[in-house]
């Protein structure tokens, strides 16, 4: 694959840096125990912005087939709160659009099936898009119907082709996450029926930046998005905007409402609303990218400060959470077991497994009751609150906890 240094989108040539994170393995490479014998190989993670178009994006390294390889298995179903956000989502959707039996709904990237259960559940047929071999089947196994395949262009023309055009194309974190957004973006217009609406969640750049949030950063994560600049990706690919929702996951996101070009929905207030924030906050000027990595470093230094006065006052800490994020945070920050040594997961696959780059080694929540740690950073700072609440008996033994986004805390 040759390496472009041009924007994702409008083909422009990316001169402006948003954020250096320096080299890093790819989030999802967990070694085990044989892996850490063997070389690791580590990509650059830097993202750049469009001076055109205002896309951030990460810069090119290798193919998305590499990213979402047969062993990367991430089973939404694990999460009982997105579960339950797929819950609600579906429930909404359904009445805001009148599905029924017959309408049909296409999820891009459906996992186990997590959200189409509720749809099927509900009568309303669905068919989800999802290339990863193992979340295929157990959705297979909750009875629904999955083309094994990522989803694009020539995907969606031959499902068009054989009669499967959408009332609904719906698609929770992976707009965010696809390389060539513009064949994505062409392909549900293409796979939309002349009056469907899509929905598209992803997390919202302006949160991102006011939350500096940049351990969301990795590799598998191609665009930091806008409404400013997704208004002008769909205009561009037979799309249009015609409501927006924020909501809280992921630090904040927006759930965008489109549909196509000539379609006769009508655009909600809601759409010049957050538009007319993005602009208050200069987001279509170059100043708001120019001042992230110095935020970033903030929060690096801060972090490793708090590991280096522990570990000179003789306390211990360890992490809780090793999912993408702590992994960003340690290999930026260079946060390795001797300030770290252990990091605590509910999922059994990661367990006993060491995480990629910083090779901290990884340990059932189980283990804590050993341990009683003086400190637990939360890693995955958006589920906080849960993590504190599952791990309360240990507050109450004095352990303390701790996280490094957006800034240092400890309660
Ligand atoms: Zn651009």
């Amino acid at each position: 694959m040759s390496l472009s240094h041009t924007c994702r989108h409008c083909a422009a040539p990316l001169t402006e840096r948003f954020l250096d994170l320096g080299h890093a393995p790819l989030s999802n490479a967990y070694l085990d125990a044989a892996g850490l014998q063997a070389a690791e190989v580590t990509y650059p993670l830097r993202l750049n912005v469009c001076s055109v178009c205002r896309l951030v994006q990460t810069e090119d390294y290798t193919s998305a087939a590499d990213v979402f390889g047969a062993d990367y298995a991430y089973f939404s179903s694990t999460s009982s709160g997105w579960v339950a956000h797929a819950k609600r989502y579906t429930d909404m959707i359904i009445d805001r659009l009148g599905l029924g039996a017959e309408s049909l709904v296409i999820e891009v990237a459906a996992n186990d099936g997590y959200l189409l259960q509720h749809m099927k559940a509900a009568g309303v047929p669905c068919l989800g898009v999802e290339p990863t071999t193992a979340t295929a089947d157990a959705a297979r196994a909750k009875g629904i119907e999955i083309v094994e395949d990522f989803f694009g262009l020539t995907l969606a023309e031959s499902l068009v082709a054989g009669g499967k055009s959408a009332d609904l194309i719906l698609g929770n974190n992976v707009y965010a996450h696809v390389p060539d957004i513009n064949d994505f973006t062409q392909a549900i217009a293409t796979a939309l029926k002349p009056e469907g609406i899509l929905t598209l969640e992803f997390p919202h750049l302006m949160r991102l930046v006011e939350h500096r949030q940049f351990d969301t950063v990795y590799h598998e994560h191609f665009s930091y998005l806008s409404l400013l600049t997704v208004q002008r990706i769909f205009e561009a690919n037979g799309l249009r905007v015609v409501d927006v929702e924020e909501l809280s996951t992921h630090g904040g996101s927006l759930r965008v409402y489109g549909c196509r070009s000539a379609a006769s929905h009508v655009a909600a207030d809601a759409v010049d609303i957050i538009l007319a924030q993005e602009r208050a906050r200069g987001m279509d000027t170059p100043d708001f990218y120019k001042g992230f990595q110095s935020e970033a470093e903030a929060v690096k230094d801060a972090a490793v400060r708090f590991l280096l006065d522990a570990k000179r006052d003789g306390q211990t800490v360890v992490g809780y959470g090793a999912a993408a994020k702590g992994n960003t945070l340690m290999n930026f920050a260079g946060i390795r077991p001797d300030l770290l040594p252990r990091v605590h997961d509910a999922a059994p696959a990661k367990q006993n497994m060491f995480l990629p780059g910083s090779h901290i080694p990884i340990f059932a929540p189980s283990a804590l009751d050993d341990t009683r740690p003086d400190y637990i950073v939360i890693l995955p700072w958006n589920i906080a609150d849960e993590v504190r609440e599952q791990l309360s008996y240990l507050a109450k033994a004095g352990t303390r906890f701790v996280t490094f986004v957006p800034e240092l805390k400890i309660v």
